[in-house]
């Protein structure tokens, strides 16, 4: 049985001076969560010594792998310049022009540093050059903290093909959210139709996950983004990608580029700098004149472009547009995916494991799925718990949420692929006893 003391006394201590001991409410999990002590490749050691593989990495932020060296390199050298924020410099130029190169819709670039402040720029962009107010969401999918994205992320609201806004955090204006935020399901080319066409004159823009992960990995349909790219365009609304986690996993230019549809918009942070603090909006050059100073959105930030996350960037995306990683990573996805069919079915259980780009959910059916509501019947509740629970045991450290987006990073062997799959039929056979 693996030991946990030091990680519970650090929890104890921890909640007497932060809710439940974390800094951010998922990082907790009952009855404590570990605490880390280094991580390095593919692997994170806890306080009492216990080595994981890690398939969280950093809330999908580690796409090299941990410490990976050029990244690591890349920062020392920004380091011994001096870390500078309040005047620019020529690295931030660097990182533009590079997201310029590999993201077909990158027409201009802006830099800031998580993000939920990547998508209240395009927000603001969006707003400011439509003249309308209202935002239509998908539901289910999660776009950081800008109040009118505590949307209908974690819970439902209404009918399946008619949702409506659940305001899903408390401290947020309920009522400004009902009567801005409009919400589609996913994967629903008429239900968005609809809505789209209903409220034309006063929706500014569309945002949306185009691979949705964070319902753990649901795909869009054949054909479903050139739709939605069809029904904004010609219905004037900005079209937003949010590809904060799905970015530089397949292509280079993302999820964008993988499917051939070209938003006005899209967010990018994550795997960008390989675990440092970075995010950019990046899309049409016009949309960009509203910003500030030129245009009248305000654009700001103190620790924007700091040297340190913008020379992990370039290093991490030097490294992300040769294309060598995302064939690694489909590689061993399509090692896990085949593997764990095998392992299904000699089992006789009723899950799934979609994947994309390294990025990979348990679902407990064998039914597609194709939308949130699906996504969060199939999440095994208590199943997923137990399961998550087995796995820490043998050494793999997976998130405790159900649906969650797990992920394989380029530091990632075959060999610890292959390791994972035994795990999950020994973990599988616990679980579903
Ligand atoms: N967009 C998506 C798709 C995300 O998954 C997240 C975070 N999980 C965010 C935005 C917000 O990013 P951050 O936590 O860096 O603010």
């Amino acid at each position: 049985m693996v030991l946990l003391d030091r990680s519970k006394d650090i929890f104890e201590e921890a909640s007497t001076l932060m809710p439940r001991g974390v800094n951010t409410a998922p990082r907790f999990f009952k009855p404590h969560p570990i605490y880390s002590q280094r991580a390095k490749g593919a692997h994170i050691w806890d306080v009492d010594g216990n080595d994981y593989i890690d398939h969280h990495l950093g809330h999908s932020a580690v796409i090299l792998g941990h410490q990976f060296p050029k990244v690591i390199d890349a920062i020392n050298r920004a380091l011994e310049v001096g870390l500078s924020t309040g005047v620019e410099s020529r690295l931030p130029l660097d990182l533009a022009k590079k997201m310029h190169q590999i993201i077909p819709c990158a027409e201009n670039v802006s830099l800031a540093t998580s993000g939920t402040e990547a998508v209240t720029l395009a927000l603001h962009v969006s707003r400011a050059c439509s003249k309308k107010k209202k935002i239509i969401k998908m539901e289910g999918h999660f776009h950081g903290r800008h109040d009118d994205m505590l949307v209908s992320c974690f819970a439902a609201g209404g009918s399946a093909t008619k949702p409506i806004p659940h305001v899903d955090s408390a401290g947020v204006v309920a009522e400004e959210r009902r009567r801005n935020v409009l919400v589609v399901p996913f994967n629903d080319t008429e239900a968005l139709e609809k809505v789209v066409k209903a409220h034309k004159k006063e929706v500014a823009a569309l945002i949306m996950e185009p691979v949705a992960f964070n319902n753990g990995c649901v795909l869009p349909k054949e054909g479903y983004l050139a739709s939605v790219r069809e029904i904004t365009e010609d219905n004037d609304v900005i079209l937003i990608f949010d590809e904060i986690i799905s970015g530089f996993r397949v292509r280079p230019g993302g999820m964008g580029e993988y499917y051939n549809v070209k938003p006005d918009l899209a967010t990018f942070g994550k795997p960008m700098a390989n675990g440092y603090s970075i995010s950019a909006l990046v899309g049409r050059k016009d949309l960009f004149q509203v910003l500030a100073p030129g245009g009248s959105a305000y654009f700001g930030g103190t620790f924007n472009a700091n040297q340190v996350s913008v020379a992990a960037a370039i290093a991490c995306l030097d490294e992300l547009s040769s294309g060598t990683v995302q064939e690694h990573l489909s590689k061993l996805t399509r090692r896990l995916v085949d593997g764990f069919s095998r392992i299904a079915s000699k089992l006789h259980i009723r899950m799934t494991l979609p994947a994309l780009g390294g990025q990979f959910a348990f679902y407990f059916t064998d039914r597609e799925v194709t939308n949130f509501r699906e996504a969060k019947r199939a999440g095994g509740g208590e199943d997923f718990f137990r399961l998550q629970h087995n796995l820490l045991e043998r050494g793999f450290y997976f998130h405790r949420s159900p649906t969650y987006h797990n992920g394989i990073s380029f530091s990632h062997t075959e060999e610890d692929i292959d390791h994972l799959l035994q795990a999950l039929e020994s973990s599988l056979k616990e679980t579903m006893r």
